[in-house]
């Protein structure tokens, strides 16, 4: 029987390991708690959801509703147990998280092939292994995964600025323009006069806060949320990220402060608001980041968060298939690979066993679409620009192809396309 190493059986380590042990394989899988525990995870129970009981919306005319429609046609563990322990939630898709958690261990421990290991790892087993430790993944696999990759290659802080969609900033208001006119001008500029400021900031000021655990609470200075800057002094963002200096234009009214969107993706249809890591509630970021001028109908992809988040830089440390570049045995997944969110996390557990299951046969990988959602997510953390890379959540302005007009073909050919390439998986 041919044998796999899982790290770690948190949502894409127990994905990994139910792909795996239904065709046979000898999974030996590792996971420290209970006997050392992160600082989220409160239980033994494998698949445990650390924080909100949501998997987020379950409509398919949302990315991360479509996300959850393919693993169900990859036969996920995530899906079906999310299915049998549901909680009333309206469009999304909520469970009874111990319930969850608990199906989800008896499920995969009723595999005689599963050997679980109640280890806190270092260094990883000898082998095709699939690393899937997750955000708080434990200090001493951390160095060696830095030692392995490169320091420049892990990182520790998740402090993601808000992404909007090009389209929908309002460039009757907003401009392009370099500071100073160096360089080119792929930044774009969001000018306030003194009264919108003043409106802007009395709201960011009051607006609500998420929740914050203890070890979320150290800010890097260089990364310092906006709305902790902004509580510094009504000045204060105006000589940081929201110096008008250099950002003048002729034609137009003196700007008291303006912001800057700068470019995310390759493609170009996605921006990022600088400066504009946040805890402040999805609901607020919507609310009061449209009252930057150009920004009041932004559609927003990813919302800001800023929280402890161990991740590695995928487009430089990763190969196409999620093994490293630096050990072709070792597979990355979940959220350690760059995706963020449950759902994604999960999804990524089932692409790296596809992977790892692929390396052990010796056979060559059918090509995940890139027009489905896990084909998107999967090529944005490979391709993304290394330089401001920042893990992504399932959204449309990454599906390749999609655009507002036509979500639906979009979606039905995601659908079509995942099981396609599914077939070929398991021919
Ligand atoms: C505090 C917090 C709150 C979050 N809230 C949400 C939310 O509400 N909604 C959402 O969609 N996403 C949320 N996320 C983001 C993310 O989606 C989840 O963290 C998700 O659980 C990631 O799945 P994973 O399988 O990659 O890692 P995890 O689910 O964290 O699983 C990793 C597993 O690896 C084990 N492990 C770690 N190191 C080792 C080691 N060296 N040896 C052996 N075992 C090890 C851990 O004990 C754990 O069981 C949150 C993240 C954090 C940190």
């Amino acid at each position: 029987m041919k044998k796999v190493n899982v790290i770690g059986a948190g949502l894409a380590g127990s994905e990994a390991c139910y792909f795996l042990l239904k065709r046979g394989y000898e999974v030996h899988l590792y996971e420290k708690r209970p006997k050392v525990m992160t600082p989220a995870h409160t239980s033994e129970y494998f698949g445990e959801l650390v924080c909100s009981n949501s998997l987020k919306s379950n409509s398919l005319d949302n990315a991360c509703g479509l996300l959850k429609e393919e693993m169900r046609h990859m036969d996920s563990l995530t899906m079906q147990v999310a299915k049998e322990t549901a909680v009333p939630s309206g469009n999304a898709l909520s469970v009874d998280r111990e319930l969850f958690a608990k199906k989800i261990t008896a499920i995969l421990k009723q595999f005689p092939n599963l050997i679980v290991r109640n280890e806190d790892v270092s260094v990883p087993p000898e082998g095709v292994c699939i690393i899937a430790t997750g955000p708080l993944t434990s200090e001493a696999l951390s160095s060696y995964l830095s030692k392995t990759i490169g320091q420049e290659s892990l990182f520790f802080f998740d402090a993601s600025a808000p992404i909007v969609k090009k389209d929908s900033i309002n460039m009757n208001i907003a401009y392009k323009k370099a500071r100073y006119d160096q360089g080119d001008d792929s930044y774009i500029n969001c000018p306030f006069s003194e009264e919108e400021y003043k409106a802007f900031y009395n709201e960011l000021v009051n607006a609500e806060l998420a929740m914050i655990h203890d070890f979320d609470k150290s800010y890097f200075e260089g990364c310092m949320p906006i709305e902790v800057l902004a509580k510094r002094g009504f000045d204060t963002m105006r000589y940081g990220p929201l110096k008008p200096k250099g950002l003048q234009m002729m034609d137009r009214p003196k700007a008291y402060a303006v912001v800057q969107l700068r470019q995310d993706n390759s493609f170009g249809d996605l921006y990022n608001i600088v400066g504009f890591q946040t805890n402040l509630t999805y609901g607020e970021q919507k609310r009061v980041f449209r009252m930057i001028p150009g920004l009041e109908n932004a559609e927003f992809v990813r919302y800001g968060l800023m929280h402890r988040n161990t991740y590695i830089c995928a487009p430089l440390a990763l190969n196409e298939n999620l093994s490293l570049k630096n050990n072709s045995n070792l597979f990355i997944a979940g959220q350690l690979n760059g995706v963020e969110g449950y759902v994604e996390s999960a999804a990524m557990g089932i692409l790296a066993a596809v992977y790892a299951m692929h390396k052990l046969e010796g056979k060559e990988i059918p090509q995940l679409p890139s027009e489905t959602i896990l084909g998107s997510l999967h090529n944005y953390i490979i391709h993304a620009d290394p330089k401001n890379f920042s893990p992504m959540n399932a959204n449309f302005g990454i599906l390749y192809g999609a655009n507002k007009h036509n979500r639906e073909e979009s979606i039905e050919k995601s659908l079509k396309l995942i099981d396609e390439w599914w077939k070929k998986i398991n021919a």
